[in-house]
């Protein structure tokens, strides 16, 4: 089986294991894996055989064939993650005015967040390549995921924070984990150039979402998803949208999902921005001319990110899905935490966002009553429980 990385603009290919997060003209870099034939359609649900229990019980290693099929068991890093549950309220359909509503809780992963899922497949992949720091910027969970899976793996983890822009919980995770904290003057977008900068010039590991290997571990939320609803897919996933890694890594898997006859159709997507943050609508509004950077300034501060990184990525998923893009404003995504909360459920601000842009979607009749909807809730209600 062969696997190897390649440019999504200019199609130049790279060894998967260069370390390489654009390519020479600039593209942006993602990984693809050669499946034999055989592997196509039982082996979705397998474990890797030689796994060790833990790892085996991982929601995104037993997918090992699709994910990294390289990396041998001694060298997962894995907590294990993922086996998120997968909800239904009849209270929040209503709400929104669907029928058919389901909330998959990515803040069930180990540290609270997705991330979980992208980070024990990137820092398994630096974990192969011997790397000795590993780094990110982060308005938060990447940084207490990342501090968590350095930790197990025994690599020394560099955080670069917005300073005053990230919830207590999160920065208390990073650091109790051992996270060397680096507290930047200025947004997360700032936090990124540098941390981008640095990972150059001192040879940091860097596992942003622009490191290809989170993307392939973040594409297991949709096929446990699926695997969930009996491999029926929704009419539509929504997802929040911050840097757009998440975006990336669902298109890929429900493109991959297709083609090796896991699912018979495919859902749509909708991406929800923060209006205060909202750079990837304003282009999608445009037909996709050109990104233009913003301010960020939102109380969800997981997707308070000005200029995201995964942006041509992100724009290829919503054009081949016939996918939207929606914003919607602090104050409709403190309603719909509320409604969240108050189900039993719970979760993070930036997850509420894709509550409140279903029912503005509703509204606008971009969705129907009677189309099935999931909402991918990407972060844990304790990670930041009050929104004020
Ligand atoms: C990171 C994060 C996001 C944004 O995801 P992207 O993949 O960067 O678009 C949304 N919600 C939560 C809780 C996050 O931690």
């Amino acid at each position: 089986m062969l696997s190897y990385q390649i440019c999504i603009e200019c199609n130049q290919r790279y060894d998967l294991d260069d370390i390489i997060y654009y390519c020479g003209c600039s593209g942006l870099i993602e990984v693809k894996h050669e499946l034999d034939a055989s592997l196509r359609w039982h082996d979705k649900v397998s474990c890797h055989p030689g796994l060790d229990p833990g790892s085996s019980k991982s929601g995104v290693w037993r997918f090992h064939q699709a994910v990294l099929p390289i990396a041998k068991p001694e060298q997962i890093i894995s907590h294990p993650e993922g086996h998120t549950r997968l909800y239904q309220r009849d209270i929040l359909s209503k709400w929104a005015g669907v029928n058919e509503l389901y909330l998959k809780h990515e803040g069930e992963n180990p540290t609270g967040s997705f991330k979980d899922r992208g980070m024990t497949v990137a820092v398994t992949q630096a974990n192969r390549l011997g790397q000795k720091s590993l780094a990110c910027a982060s308005t938060g969970n990447t940084s207490a995921s990342l501090a968590a899976y350095g930790a197990q793996a025994g690599i020394k983890t560099l955080v670069f924070l917005p300073k005053g822009k990230v919830a207590p919980s999160k920065l208390g995770q990073a650091i109790a984990y051992g996270a060397e904290l680096k507290e930047i003057e200025g947004d997360f977008d700032a936090a990124m150039a540098q941390v981008l900068e640095a990972s150059k010039e001192q040879g940091l590991y860097l596992v942003n979402s622009i490191n290809p290997f989170r993307i392939e571990g973040q594409k297991t939320i949709m096929w446990e998803l699926f695997e969930q609803l009996d491999w029926q897919v929704p009419d539509w996933v929504i997802v929040p949208g911050g840097n757009l890694g998440n975006t990336s890594a669902f298109g890929k898997a429900i493109g991959e999902a297709f083609e090796a006859g896991w699912i018979k159709s495919k859902p749509r997507i909708a991406v929800i921005q923060a209006e205060g943050a909202n750079p990837f609508y304003q282009s999608f509004k445009q037909g996709f001319k050109d990104l233009k950077p913003v301010k960020a300034n939102t109380r969800a501060t997981a997707i308070n990110i000005g200029q995201p990184v995964n942006y041509s990525k992100a724009k290829r998923i919503i054009k081949a899905l016939n996918g939207l893009v929606e914003e919607v404003s602090d104050a409709q995504i403190k309603e719909a935490k509320a409604q969240i909360d108050q189900s039993g459920i719970g979760c993070e601000p930036a997850s509420a966002a894709t509550l409140a842009g279903l029912k503005k979607l509703v509204l606008a009749k971009e969705i129907k009553a009677k189309e099935s909807v999931a909402l991918i809730l990407t972060g844990n209600i304790l990670k930041d429980p009050v929104m004020d």
